[in-house]
């Protein structure tokens, strides 16, 4: 079974910001009429190690080199063909779409497939069958943003076209083409991340892979309802392949900044958090605590945006106090806290919205450890807080980086997808979570300090590749 596929985009809206395998030749199929985008003449002088002389000499050279990059690292015997293009793609001065690349075609229940029922790009299904499933079209279909840093559009922000990553703080073409060629290979999944729909009713192969942690399901055996849900649990879903698991250990640093309720058994666990700009960092073994909620505006809201009351400053006094976010800033909050003897500060969140961002501002008088979590986990933690006295909870958590938990992984050591609330089409779940340190090629957004590397030791790409068959 075959279909055409339409294209999914990279949005740039964060620029600002072992065994042997053998190879594969992937070509650039140059589609731009004379006169533009790999055929513009307009001279340019060799940068970084890219010798062409005319712009559209050095858009080629930088895909040659992207297409090179890939082809060293996949095994397949089926040349693998680009359709690439310049073109006017959606720009303003503050969000870009760099560029965007995808299958153009899936095929599903040919022989040679490792996993029935289930969508394969077809880079891949030429690989896995041994021949092209379909000489007449291309396998990926790439378009890049032929007016970036042209006024109105990222403005003096071109893309770079050296090939040795010396990019300062222009985004790297290089990266980006080995975000998008994944993509293309391979690395998303066609079932829609908004609706759970499944493409003509088949999973694809990625949805084996996706498990929700919190239901224990993978993304085939749910309904459309169950995976629509699944696509904003941010910190619950994630990547359940053996050769991601097991490269995760040698690419991701290990600690994670991480709230931990130690006991009561009924509500122990381990909660996101956002960390603090100011106070004292997160560090190991942290700090352990009695949780105390703030409690000093109806209905039941804790802002702390005035000094405590009493009642207020004893409860808190010596413990980890919960406070609401909204109202005044953060440093007022977490500085009333302070001064009412509290030794932590959690913020829960007023408004929807998971992972919960970090805590900004600055005040160097602030001399405790403050994090933020999502209004849901906040709601959780004091509901388990209804029970208390005024001094006494009984809750007891950590506020620490744990060890034993990676940068971008759960607390089994599975890989975390990106997975925000509210959903971001095209970027939710088909791509690595925005926790993972080091940042990794496919996180949604291209981080300035990426390596134009795509496997173990420095990162995750090939691994996720290998677990879906290629
Ligand atoms: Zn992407």
């Amino acid at each position: 079974m075959k279909l055409l596929l339409a294209i999914a985009t990279l949005s740039a809206a964060l620029l600002a910001t072992s065994a042997s395998w053998g190879a594969a030749t992937i070509t650039i199929v140059n589609g731009d009429p004379p006169g533009t985008g790999f055929n513009d003449s307009t001279p340019a002088t060799p940068v970084g190690g890219n010798t062409g002389t005319t712009l559209g000499a050095q858009r080629l050279n930088v895909f040659q080199a992207a297409a090179s990059k890939w082809g060293a690292t996949l095994d397949s015997s089926v040349p693998i063909r680009v359709l690439a293009t310049w073109d006017a793609l959606p720009c303003t001065d503050s969000a870009a779409v760099l560029g965007s690349a995808g299958a153009l075609e899936v095929f599903a229940d040919f022989p040679e497939a490792p996993q029935r029922n289930a969508w394969f790009g077809k880079a891949q299904t030429n690989k896995l069958i041994g021949s092209d499933a379909d000489p007449t079209t291309p396998d990926l279909r790439a378009r890049f943003n032929v007016n970036l840093g042209q006024p109105g559009c990222f403005s003096g922000s071109p893309f770079y076209l050296g090939l040795d990553n010396h990019h300062g703080s222009n985004p790297d073409l290089v990266t980006v083409l080995l975000h998008e060629f994944a993509h293309g290979l391979g690395f998303q999944t066609y079932t829609d991340d908004q609706t759970g729909e499944l493409l003509a009713g088949i999973p694809s192969i990625w949805d084996y892979f996706l498990l929700d942690t919190s239901t224990g399901k993978v993304w085939k055996d749910m309904s459309n309802a169950e995976r629509a849900a699944s696509a904003v649990k941010s910190g619950k879903l994630v990547w359940s392949g053996v050769q991601v698991t097991s490269a995760a250990v040698t690419v991701l640093q290990a600690g994670t900044p991480i709230l931990t309720i130690l006991s009561p058994p009924e509500v122990a666990g381990v909660i996101q958090v956002g960390t603090a700009a100011f106070g004292q960092p997160l560090n190991t073994p942290g700090l352990t605590g009695e949780v105390m909620p703030v409690v000093d505006t109806p209905p039941d809201l804790g802002l702390a945006c005035e000094p405590l009351s009493a009642l207020n400053a004893l409860a808190v006094k010596g413990k980890i106090a919960v406070v609401d976010r909204g109202t005044c800033t953060f440093v007022v909050k977490v500085r009333n806290l302070q001064d009412a003897g509290a030794i932590g500060a959690i913020v829960a969140d007023n408004a929807v919205g998971a992972p919960p961002p970090g805590l900004g501002g600055s005040d160097p008088r602030i001399a405790i450890p403050a994090v933020r979590i999502t209004r849901e986990d906040g709601q959780a933690l004091k509901d388990a807080l209804a029970k208390r006295t005024r001094t006494h909870s009984g809750l007891l958590a950590n506020l620490g980086v744990n060890l034993a938990v990676r940068a971008g992984t759960d607390a089994l050591g599975r890989v975390l997808m990106y997975a925000p609330r509210p959903n971001q089409p095209g970027s939710s779940v088909s791509h690595y979570d925005t926790s993972a340190t080091p940042n990794q090629l496919m996180e949604p957004a291209i981080n300035a300090d990426l390596r134009h590397a795509v496997q173990p030791p420095v990162d995750l790409t090939l691994p996720l590749l290998h677990d879906i068959g290629w």
